[in-house]
């Protein structure tokens, strides 16, 4: 692998990194104008402190130095949307059923350091049987392993009988929604996932996308008592009537929007609430990367959201890129995929990039996505032009994250 080489590697995790890293010669995105500049970056205790002139800054013997010699400098991306428990496989679930708890927890490790590895230094984990992610996102942050951030959300709080059985923890009613989001609270979420509509992959039966789940009230609840505890809610919602009672109840991301109105939109615009549209996993499951039942529901769902995300997009509403990676044909880590869709439906390179960073951020409340002092050092070396070509950024040469230097392959 050629590309830059980190001087002054950490050493073992016991020592801990180094808390100073200089990268040097970089030609900065900082992850919301639509230029590079020319600078080097210094970092302390995992946060940017300065950007300073290309080639000012004199490392000392202590520091860790990332040479990125003219090559550009980006924010870490954020994928706002996986399932680490699954893999990608024609029927995940299954593979869990399967594995049991204990083998499910240690893929879910694996395919943490996948994302990492590949530039993708943040991940929401919406939705993981027995709150797997949540113990995962833990031993990241204890440094028990090498992985992104993780806001992982555990079980997702939605209804008995709904979207996504297998890893539900189902509530009914005001009162149980409210429990529910308590009880994941407790656990340790970092992002509250509920369900408004039924999905494509799920059960081969009794699950539509259209068919609205949790009722505008529990939805409400639900949101009302993950904001009292700072908790973002982010929804499972594709059919209109859903999308429409979780805009209203206060959801702050949609996932999949796919059957949108001019009348949504225009409401999501004016109270900020956040599309995710992962368009890439349903055209995988379109093309046959699931199973049959889901293939026929995807199709479908393939011909409205484009059309939706562009209605989305001319109304002004943030679109942030979520992959679902571990659903059906959806490795981890599958970024450079939905960021290819999302130029696809109209976003310019610069706006692709910014859904994959600053306006991710900005949607999940957390300091990453952004090359500013005072916000999160993850950081990628991209060899070539990432705004013009905006799916380079997901084959960065060199990976910063917690202090460490990380190369890819
Ligand atoms: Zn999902």
């Amino acid at each position: 692998m050629s590309g830059p080489a980190p001087s002054g590697m950490p050493g073992p995790a016991s020592s801990g990194p180094s808390p100073r890293l200089v990268v040097r010669h970089a030609q900065v995105w900082d992850g919301e104008s639509t230029d590079l500049r020319a600078h080097d970056v210094l970092c302390e205790d995992g946060l940017v402190r300065s950007l300073e002139p290309a080639g000012s800054i004199r490392p000392g013997p202590q520091d860790t130095v990332l040479e990125a010699d003219g090559a550009a400098l980006l924010p870490g991306l954020v994928d706002a949307h996986v399932h680490l428990v699954w893999s990608g496989g024609s029927d995940p679930a299954a593979v869990v059923d399967e594995d049991g708890e204990q083998l499910t927890a240690i893929r879910a490790a694996a395919n943490a350091g996948a994302h990492v590895r590949a530039g993708v230094t943040t991940v929401a984990d919406l939705g993981s049987n027995w709150d797997v992610a949540i113990s995962v996102a833990r031993a990241a942050e204890r440094g028990h392993l090498v992985g992104p951030r993780i806001l992982a959300a555990g079980r997702t709080v939605a209804m008995t009988g709904g979207h996504d059985p297998f890893w539900v923890n189902p509530c009914d009613g005001v009162d149980a929604v409210v429990r529910g989001v308590r009880q994941q609270a407790f656990l340790g979420a970092g992002i509250i996932k509920t369900a408004a509509t039924g999905g494509v992959y799920g059960r081969a039966e009794g699950e539509e996308v259209g068919a609205g789940e949790l009722t505008y009230e529990e939805l409400a609840a639900l949101t009302h008592e993950a904001h009292r505890r700072g908790l973002k809610v982010t929804a499972h919602a594709l059919g209109t009537e859903g999308i429409r009672d979780a805009v209203r109840a206060g959801v702050d991301i949609i996932q999949h929007g796919v059957f949108l109105t001019e009348e949504i939109v225009a409401d999501m615009a004016e109270r900020g609430t956040v599309l995710s549209p992962t368009l890439a996993v349903y055209r995988s499951i379109a093309e046959g990367g699931g199973p049959a039942y889901a293939a026929a529901k995807a199709t479908e769902v393939v011909r409205a959201h484009a059309d939706s995300v562009r209605m989305a997009l001319a109304a002004g509403v943030p679109v942030i890129a979520g992959t679902d990676a571990g659903s059906p044909g959806m490795p981890h880590p599958s970024l450079a995929a939905e960021l290819a869709c999302l130029q696809d439906v109209g976003l310019g390179p610069v706006d692709v990039l910014r859904a994959a960073t600053s306006a991710s951020g900005d949607a999940l409340s957390r300091p990453v996505g952004r090359i500013v002092p005072g916000t999160v050092a993850d950081l990628l070396v991209v060899a070539g032009d990432p705004l013009a070509d905006p799916v380079a950024a997901a084959s960065p040469t060199a990976v910063v994250s917690r202090q460490r230097v990380l190369t890819p392959g």
